[in-house]
């Protein structure tokens, strides 16, 4: 058993530290009112190699091991969320679906432009009528020529207001349920393709979440995922692309809670009450002493999921255990964080605040709490539930 990073993993997380801290850190006002899109961020960002962290070098990424990547995700995210889940978008979902299933001349097509963030990644799973029973999708894809035509709604689409390149989950085949469902790669421009409304969120301001319609917008077969093999796939692909994307998503809370806690700390070394530190009370001392304990273990779950990963063995239940965990962790740690700033915690004055509601998305998105107690329930052995 080895507890260290190698020297390359330690590289890479000082580099996106220094990076978030030196590019981020300035432009997080910007980012929180206008979006992160609007910002210089995505561009230093991507000439940094941090848009192909999840692409094969072979295809213009960077080609990441999955412990480095989640590292770059906690360190975008313990300075700000929205970067950090627009990047787990990109990398994790938009890009990598493409990487997983993709046919060789798919992915010199699209990862080399999503690599260098001439291109960014949104990826549509969820709709309307289907969330956590993802496979009851909608959106049907039927045969017109030499292609398909598709039709349908997709919703919280992350990056979908400045994405170029979109995955989309479709029925192929409606009788068949799971097996019937296909992706497709639609490019920004298609026609058919539009952009619904920007959703207005309790947090994570400066990530796009959008609808995205579908009104018989044809694409030819080349864009059909896997080529002809890809086809009734796309479920098993979605499945295998969020299963390393919620680690990511752990990794997001993971870094946010970092930051809140690191502010709290700070604050109990300095801020005086009766005479003292607040920090030298117990009372505030058990609080992050707890945090520091749960945070250290999310980071050991999620690292073994990330290993595991990097191993080639099977990580899917060792994902869904730190995801669940280290989101429902940071989100304790941050709701005591704000405690522990007393009344400036409840103000914009201090990140804790921003920390805490851009969290809760972590409960609930690449699947719930309760969507992760369901994989981990059935890989303990018990029977499926419903
Ligand atoms: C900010 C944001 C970004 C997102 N980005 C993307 C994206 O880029 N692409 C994408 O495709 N989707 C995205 N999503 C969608 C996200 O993955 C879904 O919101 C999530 O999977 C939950 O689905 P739902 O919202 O439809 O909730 P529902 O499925 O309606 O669930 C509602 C509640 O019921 C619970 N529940 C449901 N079924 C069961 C069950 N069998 N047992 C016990 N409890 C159950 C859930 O856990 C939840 O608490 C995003 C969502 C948000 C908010």
């Amino acid at each position: 058993m080895e507890f260290e990073l190698t020297e390359d993993q330690k590289a890479i997380q000082k580099m996106v530290r220094e990076f978030a801290e030196k590019e981020v850190a300035p432009e997080i006002d910007l980012i929180e009112e206008k979006g992160v899109w609007t910002s210089s961020v995505l561009k230093k960002a991507a000439e940094l190699g941090l848009a192909g962290m999840t692409i094969p070098t072979e295809y213009g990424g960077t080609g990441l091991d999955a412990i480095s990547y989640n590292l770059a995700i906690q360190e975008l995210s313990r300075v700000n969320g929205s970067v950090g889940i627009t990047f787990a978008a990109h990398c994790g979902l938009g890009s990598s679906h493409i990487n997983i299933m993709g046919t060789h001349e798919q992915k010199q097509r699209y990862l080399p432009k999503l690599a260098s963030g001439e291109h960014w990644g949104g990826w549509g799973l969820t709709e309307p009528t289907s969330g956590s029973d993802a496979a009851s999708l909608r959106t049907i894809a039927t045969r017109e020529g030499d292609g398909w035509k598709l039709n349908g709604q997709k919703v919280f689409l992350t990056n979908g207001h400045f994405a170029s390149t979109f995955t989309i989950m479709a029925k192929t085949d409606p009788a068949a349920g799971a097996k019937g469902i296909s992706a497709f790669v639609v490019e920004k421009g298609t026609k058919g393709l539009t952009l619904g409304k920007l959703e207005h969120k309790l947090g994570l301001h400066g990530s796009a979440t959008s609808q995205v319609f579908l009104d018989d917008c044809w694409v030819p077969d080349s864009q059909l995922l896997g080529g002809p093999a890809g086809l009734g796939k796309g479920f098993t692909g979605a499945m295998k692309t969020l299963d390393a994307g919620r680690i990511a998503i752990g990794s997001l809370a993971l870094g946010m809670a970092q930051g809140a806690y690191e502010t709290a700390l700070a604050y109990a070394k300095e801020r005086q009450q009766f005479g003292k530190p607040i920090g030298s009370f117990q009372a505030i001392q058990f609080k992050l002493a707890t945090m520091a304990t749960e945070l250290d273990a999310a980071r050991l779950l999620l690292l073994r999921a990330a290993w595991l990963k990097d191993q080639g063995r099977d990580f899917s239940s060792a994902a869904s255990m730190g995801k669940l965990y280290a989101s429902e962790a940071a989100m304790r740690a941050a709701t005591e964080c704000i405690q522990v700033l007393g009344g400036n915690g409840y103000t914009t004055d201090y990140p804790v605040e921003r920390h805490w509601r851009d969290i809760k998305l972590c409960e609930i998105g690449e699947g719930s709490s309760e969507v992760q107690r369901m994989v981990i329930a059935k890989s303990i052995g018990l029977p499926a539930s419903r």
